[in-house]
């Protein structure tokens, strides 16, 4: 077997990668999602490492080096991080020109030939389900008969055929075993959840067809495909063992609760282990299934609210009513269940009233904490063809998701709503929503309750700010 180094690669300082992170930026607040796209395959091949260098603070120089201890290097990219992914392969390459290199994650799966012509130091790069497909080439299988990659044979590019999807989830191992063996568990950030926290996919696809989203769109698919709910159990067992420290785990499966009885069942399994937890969910959960999710241990759900405007919701194909999230959201918050609600502005169909709008709905519903992102079209997306047809994106290079930083720039641009106007409405989202005395008092008196809550959100606090003045400077340059 080859001795395989599994890479999330340097790039911007700060910088979120996609290993782990939906969409990849340096952002707010430090945040850093486990690389468990990486972990999966990782878990499969004994001996292998996981470096996670943007989490653990690693430079190209000092992972440079690791070059000459493997014989072969899986790296993950994303669409914002891919030049500079390119670039660390070509050094890595340099170093060791023995070593072979593949690309994994959205981005060289969208489009593996454009991607393999670009990063001429990569060898091969894979599509969806590429966890044994890792495995076989570092088990040294010839590469021509590997399904789901895109490799070189002499000065040609060939793609061979498309991997069969993984029915039977539970043939991946337990990821936690890797985080064990490679990862410091305290390197890893999320503004909403308690420090350290741990997170783990229990199925891979999500049933819905945002137009924007990019997992579902790509590696993910519309079929929620899921481990057993005794698989699932079994390794928060196993984590609780391995990392007593950990204060809440996180299920980041794209929309956990697509499977009703299933998040019911996992739950009522936790509820015997005595963890706290926290999910993503569609804002469509009934009121019987909060309440046995919250008396198992549930603290928070992320949620996609995307906009208070209906017509937005049916442009880009939420299948959601706003009714629908108003209901949700006051059954959570009548059980105590926290939301973090996440916002979009720039979607087709905005306008200056619709982004009104929506930060009225947002101040209405009134989710614990908010996050506001810019439209981003990512490649491989309804979206991102919806965009170039109607000719919205600033720059069709795919490298302008964000900026020299890091941090997302508004990439689409309407002729009745410049880019400019989206970037300047995402400042004024944050501050019309958290600058109101009934919410200051709200994250007060969390804050004067909890110490560790109070650590965290101090910190958070000052980083926000000085997020918000980095983007004023950028604005004013
Ligand atoms: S429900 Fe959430 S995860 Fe599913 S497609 Fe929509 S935005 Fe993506």
């Amino acid at each position: 077997m080859m001795k395989t180094l599994f890479l999330n690669p340097p790039s911007f300082e700060g910088f979120d990668g996609g290993a782990g992170s939906r969409y990849q930026g340096t952002r707010e607040i430090k945040s850093f999602w486990y690389p468990t796209w990486l972990a999966q395959p990782a878990a499969l091949i004994p001996d292998s490492k996981l470096v996670d260098a943007p989490a653990a603070g690693l430079t190209i120089e000092q992972v440079l080096p690791m070059a000459d201890d493997y014989e072969l290097c899986v790296m993950h990219t994303s669409t914002p991080s891919f030049r500079s992914d390119a670039k660390v392969a070509a050094a890595l390459k340099e170093r060791n020109p023995k070593l072979m290199i593949g690309m994994v994650g959205a981005h060289v799966a969208v489009d593996p030939y454009q991607s393999i012509k670009y990063a001429t130091a990569v060898d091969w790069v894979a599509g969806n389900e590429f966890d044994f497909a890792c495995k076989e080439v570092a088990d040294g299988w010839n590469l021509a008969d590997i399904d789901g990659i895109t490799h070189r044979v002499g000065g040609q590019i060939v793609r061979n055929k498309p991997r069969a999807l993984l029915e039977n989830m539970d043939v991946l191992p337990h990821v936690v075993d890797v985080y064990k063996r490679d990862l410091r568990i305290e390197d890893y950030f999320i503004g909403y959840l308690p420090h350290p926290y741990l997170s783990v996919y229990t199925g891979r696809g999500c049933k819905s067809r945002c137009t924007f989203c990019l997992w579902p769109q790509t590696i993910g698919g519309h079929v929620y495909r899921t481990r057993s709910v005794e698989h699932v159990v079994a390794e928060i067992a196993k984590a609780k063992q391995y990392f007593p420290q950990v204060k809440e785990f996180f299920f980041d499966d794209d929309t956990f609760t697509d499977d009703l009885p299933r998040a019911e069942a996992i739950a009522r399994g936790l509820g015997k282990l005595g963890v706290r937890w926290s999910c993503n969910a569609k804002g469509n959960v009934p009121y019987e299934t909060l309440k046995v999710l919250k008396e198992n241990g549930l603290q928070l759900f992320v949620c996609g609210y995307e906009s208070g405007n209906q017509q937005i919701l049916h442009n880009i194909k939420k299948g959601m009513r706003v009714e629908q999230l108003r209901e949700f959201s006051a059954n959570c918050r009548k059980l105590g269940i926290k939301i973090h609600g996440t916002f979009i502005v720039g979607l087709p169909g905005e306008t200056k009233q619709t982004i009104q709008d929506t930060i009225q709905f947002a101040k209405e519903v009134n989710p614990t904490t908010i996050q506001v992102s810019l439209a981003a079209a990512y490649p491989g997306t309804f979206l991102y063809n919806q965009a170039k047809q109607n000719g919205w994106l600033m720059d069709e290079d795919h490298g302008r998701l964000v900026g020299e930083d890091g941090i997302q720039v508004s990439s689409i641009s309407y002729p009745h709503l410049s880019s400019q106007e989206i970037f300047e409405s995402l400042a004024e989202f944050y501050k019309k929503f958290y600058f109101r005395p009934g919410k200051i008092w709200e994250l007060t008196s969390e804050m004067l309750s909890d110490w560790e809550v109070m650590k965290r959100r101090a910190r958070e606090g000052v980083e926000f700010f000085q997020f918000l003045n980095q983007r004023e400077n950028r604005e004013a340059a």
